[in-house]
């Protein structure tokens, strides 16, 4: 499981390396370059999963049995 994101902000391209919380969803965040409050996109469930190039760590969890179960 990979514990950090890179997280684009759709309104500037600034791209950040973040840490995400193992425990909790990160609903918000505030673009370093522009000031822009990102929120999750319709059906995603936080920051990381909209903008970032790792989803959050509860939905890689969801993600990999979901691939096992195909498989
Ligand atoms: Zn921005």
């Amino acid at each position: 499981m990979k514990p950090e994101s890179l997280l684009t902000c759709p309104v500037c391209g600034y791209a950040q390396m973040l840490k995400m919380p193992t425990d909790a969803c990160q609903w918000y965040y505030s673009c370093p370059g522009c000031k822009t409050l990102l929120k999750p996109k319709p059906g995603d469930c936080c920051v990381f999963c909209s903008y970032g190039s790792v989803p959050c760590p509860p939905m890689q969890e969801a993600r990999s049995r979901e691939g096992q179960e195909k498989q």
